[in-house]
């Protein structure tokens, strides 16, 4: 086992997939080998079960999903670890994205036959935004899939990032036989008709003969050999610096169902993922090695966990420090002190409360409604970490209330769902009256929105769609930004009066850009 202290040992990070690509499958079968779950099964139920955690909302109940994710935890090999689960469904909401600014790296499962796919896209955008490193584990090799060398071509393309293969297939499909690790030069072998029962063969090299014994497919071991040869001449060296800054990604390969590579993937991945990392504040860089105080943020807010009770449940990254039950700490937005006497952590499906929590912890903070997205909490010095991005809703409603006389309580109500992030709201800009707009990441926010409005706030609501699938921050010099604002159409503004404009379609957005080539577009409102 590994000695490390208590935050060398934490890694803290988020899933990226596609659904049906097997996040489920593989978040539950690194559960197993941390030993934090016994069955098989438990993290799937989740996604129909009426267990507590979510039968807290009427909409969960009735679609059978989760709309909010949690915190998984478990111990491996002295490592502390924390994945941060990533709605993936129908559910998949600009929760999804600001889960990704609590990890410190991220993995990316792709599935064999299906290469990169749209959520994955999207999700990896973020990840390239905040230069954290990407694992790519390419999964379901018992079934046949596309060429590994085509799915390194297309990482390329489509994600603009280089890849390294840690281990290289034999086969796929009805033919796949194993995996080859270049670094361990360790063959670990599959067997279909019991894929559990891993057997693990240490070779001096591809040209061992012990692989021809192994294996005994002469056809098979030839184009391993040339493909690992081509790899060897061609392919990118291995370099730490440029993992470690998210411009190379190491692959895995392997089929989580059956276990196989997910534990090669897990050691390999733990020693490679970075200890609780870094962040920007207002007083420079923060690190959780050097600054001794506690200090965190709070990246996601989920509401009404228990509807008797009109709870919030604030998740906070711990980012230095460490935090015990019942500290008082500075809620420096607001300037006043908070005591932190009910913090949950989540693991599988049951809450407990923490007694301590260390930088790279997510813990959950009960909340009567005094944090919003992007709050700082510290002891010490106060300072506040950088502002959370809102990023590009893809859906979009006019939005206004049924009884005018309800006019405050509705106001009342988008706030707060605002400042949980649970939707954006813009305002018309220039228009000749005044509109809201909402907008959301997944089209099942509006639901949420209409249901949260009517059971908490009792005001009726009327959604109307718009037409629109993107929304752009932009900025630019001050005489092109007038012009631009002067003749642009679809403009609205956010919460905090930035200017947004809203696109049906890729083609209007290029024209747009390619009209105004002084003025920058930004798909977060992270606008420079
Ligand atoms: P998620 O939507 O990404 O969470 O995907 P799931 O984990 O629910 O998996 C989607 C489907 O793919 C399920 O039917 C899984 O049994 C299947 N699956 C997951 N991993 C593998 C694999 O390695 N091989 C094969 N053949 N199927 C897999």
């Amino acid at each position: 086992m590994t000695k490390m202290n208590e935050i060398e040992s934490r890694r803290t990070f988020a899933i990226i997939s596609h659904p049906d690509a097997g996040k489920t499958t593989l978040t539950e079968k690194l559960l197993l080998f941390g030993g934090a779950i016994r069955e098989a099964g438990t993290v799937k139920g989740r996604k129909n079960s009426k267990h507590a955690m979510s039968d807290w909302m009427e909409i969960e109940k009735q679609r059978g999903i989760s709309v909010t994710s949690s915190v998984l935890e478990f111990l491996y090999d002295g490592y502390h670890v924390n994945i941060l689960d990533t709605p993936g469904h129908q559910d998949f909401s600009e929760d999804t994205y600001r889960t990704l600014t609590a990890a410190d790296s991220a993995t990316m499962l792709i599935d064999v036959a299906k290469g990169v796919e749209a959520q994955t896209k999207k999700l990896f955008k973020v990840c390239k935004m905040r230069g954290i490193p990407i694992f790519t584990f390419i999964n379901k090799l018992d079934r046949q899939g596309r060429d590994p060398f085509d799915l390194m071509e297309e990482l390329e393309n489509l994600l603009g990032i280089r890849s390294y293969p840690m281990g290289w297939p034999i086969g796929m499909g009805q033919s796949f036989s194993g995996v080859y690790d270049r670094m361990e030069k360790k063959l670990e072998l599959y067997n279909p008709d019991n894929p559990k029962a891993i057997d693990i063969i240490q070779l001096t090299g591809p040209d061992d003969p012990k692989l021809d014994e192994a294996i005994n497919d002469e056809g098979l071991v030839a184009q391993f050999r040339e493909e690992l040869e081509l790899l060897d001449v061609a392919g990118d060296d291995y370099d730490v610096e440029k993992v470690k800054n998210g411009e190379l990604t190491p692959i895995f390969f392997g089929s989580a169902v059956s276990s196989f590579g997910v534990q090669t993937f897990l050691e390999h991945m733990l020693k490679l993922a970075p200890a609780p990392t870094p962040r920007m504040s207002t007083k420079g860089v923060v690190n959780p090695f050097e600054h001794q105080g506690f200090s965190g943020f709070i990246f996601k807010i989920q509401a009404n966990m228990n509807p008797a009770h009109r709870d919030r449940i604030a998740f906070l990254r711990i980012t230095s420090g460490k935090f015990e039950r019942g500290m008082t700490v500075k809620h420096v937005r607001i300037g006043k002190n908070l005591k932190l006497a009910q913090p949950t952590q989540f693991l599988a499906q049951s809450r407990s409360l923490v007694e301590e929590a260390y930088a790279g912890d997510i813990i959950g903070l009960f909340d009567p409604g005094n944090l919003r997205i992007g709050d700082t909490l510290v002891t010490g010095e106060a300072f506040e970490f950088d502002e959370m991005p809102h990023f590009s809703p893809e859906h979009f409603c006019a939005i206004t209330v049924k009884e005018a006389l309800k006019h405050k309580s509705y106001e009342k109500g988008l706030h707060q769902l605002t400042e949980e992030g649970a939707i954006q709201l813009f305002k018309t800009f220039n228009s000749y009256v005044e509109k809201q707009i909402v907008g959301v990441v997944g089209v099942l926010q509006f639901e949420v929105l209409e249901h949260r409005l009517k059971n908490e706030y009792h005001v009726d609501i009327q959604l109307e769609r718009l037409p629109y699938s993107f929304a752009r921050w932009v900025n630019g010099p001050v005489k092109e930004m007038e012009k631009f604002k002067k003749a642009q159409r679809n403009l609205v503004t956010d919460r905090d009066e930035r200017i947004v404009v809203l696109f049906e379609n890729e083609f209007q957005m290029r024209t747009a850009m390619d009209k105004y080539p002084e003025l920058r577009f930004y798909e977060n409102s992270f606008v420079k």
